[in-house]
């Protein structure tokens, strides 16, 4: 994997755009047809944190929105579309790629407001809006299309960036959104990392993979015995597998503030205003937030470190970009969305990377980890990440301070994960 790693970001184009027919093919069937079901749609529907951050970012905001040309990128079921004209936009395009589009348009019929939200189906890369048939004045500037007041959408994946729907956005962003006075919402949003403990999730997946290779044995030596055909040659593909598969996987957990061990570290920042193809890539060694530094003091932490864990916030408040200042609406009632321990259940939960072993935290003792984490598409998917996380630690005496001596410094330990 670890080649794969280094290499992956070099062709990490999602299909929707410039994508060839096999491409889209496979991208339809990894990652689009399961948003083409009600089923899927209505997780997120039911997932009041994150309903209620854009009900009160839209609706709360009737002000702004009131009069707007509004897109909504990938409405699915079109609720997002519904509370902007509710919220009294005069044109709202809500733009969506799988069939879900079909039942958007009963939504908006049911709710009263077929005359505002055009469903267009298609991919956002590739729409164009009826520009004229809706009376939109082109814009002067340079890019024509760019006639849209306010871009909402829900884009976002596991540990933010999983999906690279990222760049769909970006693409529209260019496109159809004025260029200083448009807003994004969300407006800004926020990776963030820290050491936490969960031994019970850590253990069982220690305890998963010890029995999958035990069940290996056995199955070796049965086929050996009861079919005559020796298998063994097979073990180490079957361990790597199986180890990726449960070690070197992060999980989705739901936990609670009291695991968080130190101070949450921000590994990226996203203004979606001016944000780029690039930013959607993942993390780099170089970038300016990738470093981590955390300090768990053992006498009050309920340790050990069984690893770490990543999830995002999102803001929707005004422009903060020199361009935007000034120039687009101010947001006087800002909403905000966390996915973090500290706010509940939300279906994107957090993504948590288990260490191998976990690290003790002892009583009288400081443990400070020092370290960096890296963000990659994968090769064969590029809708998937791979996560390297660098760390050392070491221990000193509460009572010595920052500069007392070192009683434990550890070589510095580096994991690739996927993030499935
Ligand atoms: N806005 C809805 C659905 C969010 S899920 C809600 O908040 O409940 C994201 C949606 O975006 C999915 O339905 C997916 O099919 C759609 N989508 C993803 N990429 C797209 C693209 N490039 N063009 C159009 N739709 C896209």
């Amino acid at each position: 994997m670890s080649d794969d790693f280094v290499n992956a970001s070099d062709t990490g184009e999602i299909p929707s755009f410039n994508g060839d027919a096999k491409a889209k093919a496979t991208d339809f069937a990894q990652y689009f047809c399961s948003y083409a079901q009600l089923y899927h749609q209505k997780q997120m529907l039911a997932d009041h944190n994150r309903m209620a951050a854009y009900h009160s970012a839209i609706v709360g905001n009737a002000n702004v929105f009131k009069d707007k040309v509004v897109m909504d990128v990938g409405t699915g079921s079109g609720i997002l579309a519904v509370w902007a004209a509710q919220a009294g936009a005069r044109k709202v395009y809500a733009v969506e790629y799988t069939d879900m589009a079909k039942h958007a348009e009963k939504v908006m019929v049911a709710n009263g407001v077929q005359d505002i939200v055009t469903v267009i189906q298609g991919a956002v890369e590739e729409i164009e809006l009826p520009m004229e048939e809706d009376s939109l004045t082109p814009n002067d500037g340079d890019n024509p299309t760019q006639v849209v007041d306010i871009i909402i959408s829900e884009w976002m994946g596991y540990f933010l960036l999983r999906e690279s729907m990222l760049d769909s956005l970006i693409r529209a962003r260019d496109k159809f959104l004025k260029p200083k006075a448009g807003l994004m919402f969300p407006s800004h949003t926020t990776m963030y990392f820290a050491p936490v403990t969960d031994e019970n999730e850590r253990k069982a997946s220690a305890q998963d993979y010890g029995n999958a290779m035990c069940d290996w044995h056995e199955f070796a030596e049965g086929t050996k015995n009861t079919y005559g055909v020796d298998m063994s040659i097979l073990e180490a593909d079957f361990n790597r597998e199986q180890k990726e598969y449960y070690m070197l996987s992060s999980r989705w957990s739901e936990l609670t503030s009291d695991a968080v061990l130190g101070e949450p570290s921000i590994i990226k920042h996203l203004d979606m205003a001016t944000c780029t193809i690039e930013d959607s890539r993942g993390v780099s060694k170089d970038a300016k937030d990738s470093k981590f530094e955390f300090t768990v003091d053992g006498s009050s932490a309920n340790g050990p470190i069984s690893g770490f864990s990543g999830w995002f916030t999102a803001d929707f408040k005004s422009r903060t970009d020199v361009d935007g200042l000034g120039a687009a609406p101010v947001i006087s009632y800002p909403a905000f969305l966390s996915t973090g321990p500290e706010n509940g259940y939300t279906h994107w939960g957090q993504q948590t990377f288990y260490n191998p072993s976990p690290i003790p935290l002892l009583r009288g003792e400081t443990t400070k980890i020092v370290g960096y984490v890296e963000m990659m598409r994968t090769k064969e998917n590029s809708r998937l990440y791979n996560c390297r996380i660098t760390h050392s630690i070491t221990r000193r005496n509460t009572d010595a301070g920052e500069d007392g001596q070192v009683l434990h410094a550890s070589h510095e330990n580096s994991v690739i994960y996927q993030i499935p």
